[in-house]
């Protein structure tokens, strides 16, 4: 029988780590602060804003929500940006995606100061994680990274195989697997004969954005299994992989929900700990 990967518990204890050491900057005068900016009115980018607020209100760490109306322009919203990027009591700064259609995406995000770009989707953050020297890893890839560590499931020499190569979970998930030492495949949509290459996965991450997608004769037995997927079907929560049918085959797997879905906003709180740490200029883990 797998191993259940408990998000909710591992998030738990980075959240831990974050709220100690968020009270200890504040212990030397130092505080953390994240803003939120949240354009129109779309219902599930409001959970997960209500959602990051709430985590950063338990941790200690300042949130401030922007919440702007669905016609702001470009012009509106990049000069807000332009001021939270020079706020210094603003460590923090992401803007909840989709935007509006008028809105330019790549624009708003590459507005962001690099240095406050807490989801790390500045041009400047994506290659600085390309060539392995980072601050800032996109939060759903960085927690997975931290469920394997947990669980102390070695990447080095493993066949690791991503299906997905969103900029937002696919690559950058591949690129942190790389770095570990991991032997990679990146699948997608034209990927041809993608079972033959999931079967050869000692780590299958699966980020599609199809319900029970992954089923149990793409997985190879002993396989750990990693479901990124979030998809509503009738109001019920899925992930990407089909749980019943793989967990007997896999040595460890994350449920849906309770697995990735708590990593990501435990590790949003990590990269504004990690900002504010870097803008007070203290390195790595000393405080
Ligand atoms: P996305 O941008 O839609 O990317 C989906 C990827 O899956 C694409 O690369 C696509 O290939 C690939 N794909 C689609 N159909 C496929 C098929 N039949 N065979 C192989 N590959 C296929 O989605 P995303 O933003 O990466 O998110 C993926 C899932 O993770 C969604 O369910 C999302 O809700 C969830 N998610 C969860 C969290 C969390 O915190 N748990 C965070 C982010 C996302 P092409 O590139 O060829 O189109």
């Amino acid at each position: 029988m797998s191993k259940l990967i408990d998000g909710k518990q591992i998030s738990a204890s980075v959240k831990e780590r974050v709220r100690q050491e968020v009270s200890a900057l504040r212990a030397r005068g130092v505080s953390v602060g994240l803003a939120v900016i949240i354009v129109g009115e779309d219902p599930a980018s409001k959970i997960y804003v209500a959602n990051k607020k709430k985590a950063c209100e338990a941790l200690g760490i300042l949130s401030t929500e922007y919440a702007l109306p669905a016609e702001t322009t470009e012009e509106e919203l990049l000069s807000l940006i332009d001021r939270l990027n020079r706020d210094s009591g603003v460590n923090g700064i992401l803007c909840q995606l989709p935007l509006p259609r008028h809105l330019n995406e790549k624009n708003i995000l590459r507005a962001i100061a690099p240095e406050k770009d807490v989801d790390a989707f500045h041009p400047q953050n994506v290659g600085r994680i390309m060539i392995g020297d980072y601050d800032f890893v996109p939060c759903t890839p960085a927690g997975i990274m931290e469920m394997l560590a947990h669980e102390q499931i070695e990447v080095t020499g493993k066949r690791c195989v991503v299906i997905g190569r969103s900029n937002i979970v696919g690559k950058p998930m591949a690129m942190l697997l790389l770095h570990h030492n991991g032997t990679v495949t990146i699948c997608h949509s034209k990927t041809e004969n993608l079972r033959e290459i999931t079967k050869t996965a000692d780590i299958l991450v699966a980020a599609v954005g199809r319900a029970k997608f992954v089923t149990a004769d793409m997985v190879k037995e002993g396989a750990v299994v990693i479901d990124v997927g979030m998809n509503r079907v009738d109001g019920k929560l899925f992930g990407d992989v089909d749980f019943d049918a793989v967990a007997p085959k896999a040595s460890a797997i994350t449920p849906v929900p309770g697995g990735v879905g708590p990593m990501t906003i435990a590790m949003l709180m990590q990269n504004t700990l990690t900002a504010a740490k870097r803008q007070a200029g203290i390195s790595g883990d000393s405080l």
